[in-house]
């Protein structure tokens, strides 16, 4: 399908031999937006720095049965590839890869890429599999498209450790580029779940954000403990009876290791994981 506006024209792609013919003599550099779809002004904001920064934009949609842990999680994320195309056409995207499953995964595929360290708490212990699955995709996906630069969101910063490690440890040159996280103006990030919590949840769920703020503003004041920075954010989270805390975490904002005490000078990640019924929301916040 080719659809035209003023000003560009979006080419879709369904199959890794189109992928392949399309990109032989784009115009460099290359900038990649991988996504699940269900787009919103999160996924503007990184299609508009590679816009800005590339010659040419690629966005890819799929969502990625791999790393869902839970089947019914996957099988109730949002979908609506019209839309998605027309915000991708919006945005001055020259390409968008969709492809279907069985494109990304042939059958016998047999392949893990499995991150250590970084992978291994928070999400990746709240999630087993989830980032085998993210590191798994996004490994085909950067040697698919061999693109200069790849963005991501800060909103999912374990993610970005995870891609970044993948990417240096099997020598993909394309650079991974962090992004900050475009919220609503009550502080909630946006995400594609937020679709899925009815009124009185949506209106309870910028308790992440005040949480963390909460904790940002110890850190300010000079406060350095973990425990005292976990307990700050997980007071205002029990503060709201439709949230069920998941976890909170004050880490190395290298390793992700827990904290006893945030040492001045050194990168520190405050994170946190609510539940609202069946949805589960994380944010997080760097300091220092
Ligand atoms: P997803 O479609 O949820 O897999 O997200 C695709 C990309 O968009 C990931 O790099 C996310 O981190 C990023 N993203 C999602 N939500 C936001 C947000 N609120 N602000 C910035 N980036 C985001």
């Amino acid at each position: 399908m080719t659809t035209t506006d003023r000003r560009t024209t979006t080419h879709v792609l369904r199959t890794r031999a189109e992928l392949r013919e399309a990109l032989a003599g784009v115009a460099r550099p290359l900038g990649l937006v991988p996504t699940m779809g269900w787009l919103h002004a999160g996924h503007r904001s990184l299609m508009q720095r590679a816009r800005a920064a590339d010659a040419t934009t690629i966005a890819t949609i799929f969502v990625n049965p791999r790393q869902f842990n839970e089947a019914a999680d996957y099988q109730r994320y949002p979908r609506n590839e019209a839309r998605d195309l027309a915000i991708c056409e919006e945005e001055g995207v020259d390409i968008v890869f969709a492809p279907g499953v069985e494109e990304v995964y042939p059958p016998g595929f047999d392949t893990v890429v499995s991150v250590g360290e970084v992978a291994r708490p928070l999400e990746g212990a709240a999630r087993p599999g989830h980032f085998d699955g993210v590191a798994t995709v996004v490994a085909i996906l950067f040697d698919l498209i061999g693109a200069d630069h790849a963005y991501f969101g800060q909103k999912d910063a374990q993610q970005v450790m995870v891609i970044r490690q993948m990417a240096r440890d099997l020598a993909i040159p394309t650079e991974v580029i962090a992004c900050p996280t475009v919220r609503e103006p009550d502080g909630l990030a946006l995400s594609s779940r937020n679709v899925h919590l009815s009124p009185a949840e949506r209106a309870a769920a910028p308790v992440l954000r005040r949480a963390l703020l909460a904790a940002r503003g110890g850190w300010e004041a000079g406060e350095r403990s973990g425990d005292a920075l976990r307990d700050a954010m997980w007071e205002v989270l029990t503060s709201e009876p439709l949230a069920t805390p998941a976890y909170v975490s004050v880490a190395d904002g290298r390793t992700l290791r827990e904290l006893d005490r945030i040492a001045d000078g050194e990168p520190a990640l405050l994170s946190l994981a609510v539940r609202f019924g069946a949805t589960r929301l994380i944010d997080n916040e760097p300091i220092g």
